[in-house]
C-alpha cells in the first residue's frame, strides 16, 4: 500500500514547499526492500519543461531507481544498489555529477562523492577529484580498501590508480549547457559586483551565492536503500556548484552533512546549498532526531529542511529511508528530481512539487 502525503505549507520567502512521504506496508513474510534516489533540488518547474524533456528526465530517474532495485531484489547489498543507481545518474548529462558535472570558475570540473553503510557506519569519500568517471565508485573503494574515510584531489586519483581505476581527461565532463551556465553565472556575479566577494568576508560570499538562481546550484545525485538483510546505506555524488573556486568543497563528501547512514536511525542523502548543509550537519541531524527523540523520518526530515534550514535561507532537500522501508523526500525548493521503488510500491518518479 502506498501512502503519499502532499502538503502545501505556509509560504514565506519561497513560492511553495512540498513534503512527500511514503510508507511501505511490509508483505507478511517478505523482508522489506526499498530504494529512493534524487537528482538535485532547485528551480524545477513544469513551465520550464517540454513534454519530451520531462519524459526524458523521468525515464532516466526510472532507469536509475530500477537499476538499484534490481540489485536489492536479487538479495544484493544496499551499498551496491546505491552505487548502481548513482552510476546511471553520473553517466547522464542531465545531472550535476560525473558526465554532467558543472564547471568551476577555471573552466574545469571538480567532483565530490561519499557513501556510508548503516550496519557498521563504515564510510568512504572523495573530494575535488578531476579525472574519475564515477566518483561514487572511488568513494566505495576508499571505504573498502583504504584505512581512511576521505581522500582528496591528486592523492585520491593516485589511490584510484592503485585500485585499477583508469583516469580520464577532465574534458570528458564538458557539456555545452553547463558551459553556458558558467558564463551566465559569471556575468551575473560581475554585474552585481559580487565577483570579488570572497575578499570581503563570509557574509558577502553567502550573499553572492544567494543572488544566483537556484538553477546554478542544482543537480547533485544520491541514493538511499534498504536491503533484504535489513541494512541501509546512503551515497551522494556531485560536481558541486557552478563557478566554484579556490578548491571549494561542498557537503556531498562530508559524512554527516550530505550523507549519513546508521541502522539505528536512518540513511540520508542531501542536495542543496552545501555550505548550509555542512554548518547544520543536516544528514546526521535528521538521523539524531530519529534516534534520540523517537521521531519518524518524515517528522525529522520536515523539521530540518523546513524549520532549521529555511529560516536561514538554506535551500535544498533530502531523501531518507529507515530499516522498515519507510521513505521520505522533503525539499524546500520548487522541485526535486526524485524516484522511489520498494517491494510494496511501484516505481514512482517526481520532478515538481505537485508530482
Ligand atoms: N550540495 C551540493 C554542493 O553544495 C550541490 C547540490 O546539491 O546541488 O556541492
Amino acid at each position: 500500500m502506498t501512502l503519499f502525503v502532499n502538503k502545501t505549507l505556509k509560504s514565506s520567502i519561497y513560492v511553495g514547499f512540498f513534503l512527500s512521504s511514503l510508507s511501505t506496508a511490509v508483505l507478511a513474510d517478505e523482508p522489506p526492500i526499498a530504494i529512493a534516489i534524487h537528482g538535485g533540488a532547485g528551480t524545477i518547474e513544469r513551465s520550464d519543461f517540454t513534454p519530451e524533456y520531462e519524459k526524458a528526465y523521468r525515464a532516466k530517474l526510472k532507469e536509475a531507481v530500477e537499476a538499484g532495485y534490481a540489485i536489492l531484489a536479487k538479495g544484493g547489498e544496499s551499498l551496491t544498489a546505491v552505487t548502481a543507481a548513482i552510476n546511471v545518474l553520473e553517466n547522464s548529462p542531465f545531472f550535476n555529477a560525473g558526465k554532467g558535472a558543472v564547471f568551476t570558475h577555471d573552466e574545469t570540473h571538480e567532483m565530490d562523492a561519499s557513501i556510508m553503510f548503516g550496519k557498521n557506519r563504515q564510510a568512504g569519500a572523495v573530494a575535488g577529484v578531476k579525472r574519475i568517471e564515477n566518483p561514487i565508485n572511488l568513494a566505495r573503494l576508499v571505504m573498502d580498501k583504504s584505512v581512511h574515510v576521505m581522500l582528496s584531489g591528486a592523492g585520491a586519483e593516485q589511490f584510484a590508480q592503485t585500485q585499477g581505476i583508469e583516469l580520464v581527461d577532465n574534458k570528458l565532463f564538458d557539456t555545452k549547457g553547463r558551459y553556458k551556465s558558467l558564463q551566465r553565472v559569471k556575468a551575473k556575479m560581475l554585474k552585481s559586483e559580487l565577483e570579488n566577494n570572497t575578499a570581503k568576508g563570509n557574509e558577502n560570499y553567502q550573499a553572492a551565492h544567494r543572488a544566483l538562481d537556484v538553477e546554478y546550484k542544482v543537480g547533485t545525485v544520491g541514493a538511499v536503500a534498504l536491503d533484504k538483510q535489513g541494512n541501509i546505506s546512503a551515497g551522494t555524488s556531485t560536481g558541486g556548484m557552478t563557478n566554484k573556486r579556490f578548491g571549494r568543497i561542498g557537503d556531498s563528501p562530508v559524512i554527516g552533512a550530505g550523507t549519513f547512514a546508521d541502522n539505528n536511525s536512518c540513511a540520508v542523502s542531501a542536495t542543496g546549498h552545501g555550505e548550509y548543509f555542512i554548518r547544520y550537519n543536516v544528514a546526521a541531524d535528521i538521523c539524531a532526531r530519529v534516534q534520540y527523540q523517537g521521531k519518524t523520518i518524515a517528522q525529522a526530515g520536515k523539521e530540518v529542511i523546513f524549520d532549521v534550514l529555511m529560516p536561514i535561507g538554506g535551500t535544498g532537500g533530502v531523501i531518507i529511508i529507515d530499516t522498515k522501508g519507510n521513505m521520505s523526500l522533503p525539499f524546500n525548493t520548487k522541485g526535486m528530481y526524485r524516484a522511489t521503488k520498494s517491494n510494496t510500491t511501484p516505481t514512482y518518479t517526481g520532478l515538481f512539487k505537485d508530482d
